[in-house]
C-alpha cells in the first residue's frame, strides 16, 4: 500500500455539505463526529476545505442553487474521492423530490455515491457504520 493510500485509510478526512437539508440529517451528523460518538477513534477529521478531504458527506435534497457549489466541491477533492449521501433526501430527494426547485440526490448531481445511509434522519449509529465501510473501501481503492 502507498503511504498515501495508506494515510486516507487509517485517517480519512472528511468533508461534510448540506445541500438543503431540514437540519436534522446535519445535527446526527454532528453527533457522529462530537466526542459521544467520536468518529475520531477512526482516525477520521473533519476539515473545512475540499482540497484536503477524502470523503465528501452530503446532507439534503440538492437544489438547483447549492447544485453548482456542490459541483465545485467534489471537483476540487483530490482523487481518489469517495461521496457519501446522508439520509433519505440526499439519497434520492426525499420528501422534497419533484419539487420545482430540487435536483433529486446526490447521484443525479455528481453521477455517484459510494455510500448511502437511509434514514429520515438516519441515527449517529448507521451513519459511523458507512463512514467505516468507506474506510474499508479507501483501503483497497486504487488511484485512478
Ligand atoms: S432525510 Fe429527513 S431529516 Fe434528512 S434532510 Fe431530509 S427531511 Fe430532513
Amino acid at each position: 500500500m502507498g503511504l498515501l493510500r495508506w494515510a486516507r485509510a487509517v485517517s480519512p478526512w472528511i468533508l461534510h455539505f448540506n445541500t438543503g437539508a431540514c437540519n436534522a440529517c446535519d445535527i446526527e451528523v454532528v453527533a457522529a463526529l462530537t466526542p459521544r460518538f467520536d468518529v475520531e477513534r477512526f482516525g477520521a477529521l473533519k476539515v473545512g476545505s475540499p482540497r484536503h478531504a477524502d470523503i465528501l458527506v452530503v446532507t439534503g435534497p440538492v437544489t438547483r442553487e447549492s447544485e453548482p457549489r456542490l459541483r465545485r466541491l467534489y471537483e476540487q477533492m483530490p482523487e481518489p474521492k469517495l461521496v457519501m449521501a446522508v439520509g433519505t433526501c440526499a439519497i434520492s430527494g426525499g420528501v422534497f423530490a419533484g419539487c420545482y426547485n430540487v435536483r433529486g440526490g446526490v447521484i443525479n448531481v455528481l453521477g455517484k455515491a459510494d455510500m448511502m445511509v437511509p434514514g429520515c434522519p438516519p441515527r449517529p449509529e448507521a451513519i459511523l457504520e458507512g463512514l467505516i465501510k468507506l474506510v474499508e473501501r479507501l483501503r483497497g481503492i486504487k488511484k485512478r
